[in-house]
């Protein structure tokens, strides 16, 4: 997912009042009707300087299934309006660290799912009706109580079993805890698998935007959805919408018909994926075959503007076809790049779609929203802002391979917690990068480095408080960076810091004669070897030790626990100061004196600096300095002729200050 700016929502209301917010009644009929049902305790403080404190421990679900929180004891204090609203702490139990079996990929799952099949009609008047048959598993003996996420806005009518018999179900008012449990009237044993029917309707899921032009707004819990990320199924979706308009989803399309008003269109997900979503519009579609990668590319672009955009003179001269002709070309480039660097994606064809959103793109198994601003040039975007705007530039240079790669990023190689979305999100944004590297021709020095130090920016700069959202925490603690101080920390840390802990692994891989030969296999291993499992921090550190090079092993022991413990388990960024002489050296050689001191770090702080200098061709690498801690280091180089330059760091592949 790509996102401009955030709606700053409290980051407790967000967890807790969120489409699947408990409803303590049906969690607790949960373990009254499972006498073995796993322990949990919730405890609701009234205090007098903090009104509304909750206590979790819960032993099989996890503390807060909300944020897939691997942790299973909490303590948050709901105080969104304030300034200590937050997650104030979150754990496994001890026994698990005494064990040493606390881990990211612990199974939180009562039920597993295997399979959706889903027929969804949309009405005229954006009305969605929808039948469910959802196959599961149970994966704890006696549990009869299933929870779903499910926007609250869309009422389930009726539940029934494989019988047609019909099965109780809640779903409070939508101002209530409306969220969705079914009550089965006996525990499935384990080992089988059975289904549900689960009819429902209502509206919110879609906002009209103009003529022929939607927005997708509930979309992850347009359908009744067990799991959420958390785990792969299979899709089997059929869609019945006015037949002027179009649906674009997930997995193959396998049929479309018109059936008297309706077009009907069905598609299938061949392998499991973690998610299922659409895009909905009077769409016209454009073909880009590949024959580098075989992937079939097709867009799908809106005629009309929205009607927020509809008087904007600047948007006037949209051409969609032509833009999404660009859009197209500039997904064909990135894919084969993902191919080169990470291997072959699970899927064959990728459907781009234009949504109307100016600021807001996102990715699915199959299907990219690019929001309508990709299809923007530079002249026109000018004419909206009246000046060039280079954060919102750089968005748009970005969102098209980020939301691209996330075929790899999120869908090929899940992430197993909160902990490990920088996989996802980081490696989005590190991609994007490699992007603007290899595929914008000659301007692509001034956009890369442009593009490193955008992220810098944006992990570094404090916001008004004071803090940079840097200062709120480790990279690992993804979405709990968020605090009444640091609104926009998980953005700013999780994106651009997650970008940066790849692109430094690339730059320590690097070598002048194989280049990234190293870290493209690391790359391909780790790629091959979470095909089917989410991937942790520690699962992908794990990989990039098996790669290890030997320059990196600082510590001898084919570790990089100092590596992660510096930039994903820690907040430190080094400052450098750098400085050179060049004399003349026998044979026309030249002799090349460097001063390299690091500051700011403590005694440990151990890194690799990249060093360049530019014979005519622009900056080349020259060789790396190994420093530690706070120290200056003297070395010397010969060099086969007078450079123009030298520099450290030319590129910033290195977060520094
Ligand atoms: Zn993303």
């Amino acid at each position: 997912m790509r996102q401009r700016r955030e709606q700053p929502v409290g980051f407790t209301q967000y967890l807790l009042q969120g489409e699947t917010m408990d409803n303590v009644d049906a969690d607790l009929l949960a373990a009254i009707y499972n006498g073995s049902h796993p322990e949990f305790f919730n405890a609701y403080l009234r205090g007098k300087k903090h009104k509304d404190l909750r206590f979790f421990v819960r032993i099989r679900v996890g503390a807060l299934p909300q944020l897939d929180s691997p942790e299973e004891v909490a303590l948050i204090n709901f105080d969104p309006e304030g300034m200590d609203d937050g997650v104030w702490y979150l754990s496994h139990l001890k026994s698990e660290y005494s064990h040493h079996t606390a881990s990211s990929s612990e199974d939180r799952r009562l039920f597993a799912t295997r399979r959706y099949k889903i027929e969804t009609v949309i009405a005229k008047n954006r009305h969605l009706f929808s039948t469910a048959t959802i196959s599961f598993e149970p994966l704890v003996a006696g549990e009869r109580v299933l929870k779903f996420g499910l926007l609250p806005n869309l009422r389930v009518t009726r539940v029934t079993d494989e019988q047609g018999k019909d099965i109780y179900f809640i779903q409070e008012s939508r101002k209530e805890d409306g969220s969705f449990y079914v009550v089965l009237p006996q525990a499935p044993p384990l080992g089988q698998e059975r289904s549900l029917n689960v009819e429902y309707a209502g509206d919110k899921v879609l906002e009209e935007a103009g003529e022929g032009s939607f927005y997708v707004g509930a979309r992850t819990s347009w359908y009744p959805n067990l799991n959420g990320f958390g785990e792969r199924a299979l899709y089997d979706l059929t869609f019945k919408v006015p037949k002027r308009y179009k649906v674009i989803s997930v997995g193959q399309l396998k049929a479309e018909s018109i059936e008297q008003d309706l077009a009907v269109s069905h598609w299938v997900t061949p392998n499991p994926v973690a998610v299922a979503g659409f895009n909905y519009g009077d769409y016209q579609r454009l073909d880009l075959p590949d024959e580098i990668t075989g992937y079939k590319i097709s867009g799908y672009y809106l005629e009309q503007l929205p009607n927020q955009f509809r008087r904007s003179p600047a948007l006037q001269s949209m051409a969609p076809r032509s833009m999404t002709k660009y859009a197209l070309e500039q997904t064909r480039a990135q894919l084969q790049i993902c191919s080169m660097y990470f291997g072959k994606s699970p899927y064959d064809e990728i459907y781009i779609t234009e949504q109307p959103n100016f600021n807001f793109g996102q990715s699915w198994p199959n299907l990219v929203y690019l929001p309508i601003s990709a299809y923007t040039d530079s002249t026109q975007r000018w004419m909206l802002f009246g000046q060039i705007d280079s954060k919102f530039t750089g968005f748009v240079q970005e969102v098209t391979p980020h939301e691209v790669a996330h075929q790899w990023w999120g869908h090929a190689v899940g992430w197993a917690s909160y902990h490990d979305q920088w996989l996802s999100e980081g490696f989005a944004e590190f991609s994007a990068g490699l992007y603007l590297q290899n595929a914008v021709g000659e301007k692509w020095r001034k956009d890369y480095i442009e593009f490193w130090e955008r992220l810098q920016k944006r992990i570094l700069e404090k916001n008004n408080f004071g803090v940079a959202p840097n200062d709120a925490g480790p990279l690992w603690m993804g979405l709990r960076l968020i605090s009444p101080r640091t609104e926009n920390a998980y953005q700013n840390v999780t994106y651009p810091k997650g970008a940066y802990v790849l692109q430094m692994l690339r730059s320590m891989m690097y070598d002048n004669d194989d280049q990234d030969k190293a870290f493209m296999a690391m790359m391909h291993d780790f790629v091959e070897s979470h095909r089917d499992r989410a991937a942790s921090t520690e699962s992908f550190k794990a990989i990039a030790e098996k790669h290890i090079t030997k320059r990196m092993d600082i510590a001898g022991n084919g570790r990089l626990d100092w590596f992660f413990d510096e930039w994903v388990y820690g907040t430190q960024v080094p400052k450098y100061h750098f400085e050179y002489q060049l004399t003349p050296d026998e044979g026309g050689k030249v002799k090349l004196h460097m001063t390299l001191a690091q500051s700011e770090v403590d005694e440990h702080f151990a890194m690799l600096v990249p060093v360049f200098a530019d014979f005519g061709k622009g900056m080349a690498r020259i060789g790396q300095l190994g420093i530690a801690g706070n120290s200056t280091r003297n070395v010397d180089l010969i060099l086969p002729g007078q450079p123009k330059k030298v520099a450290l760091n030319a590129y910033k592949d290195i977060l520094e200050r």
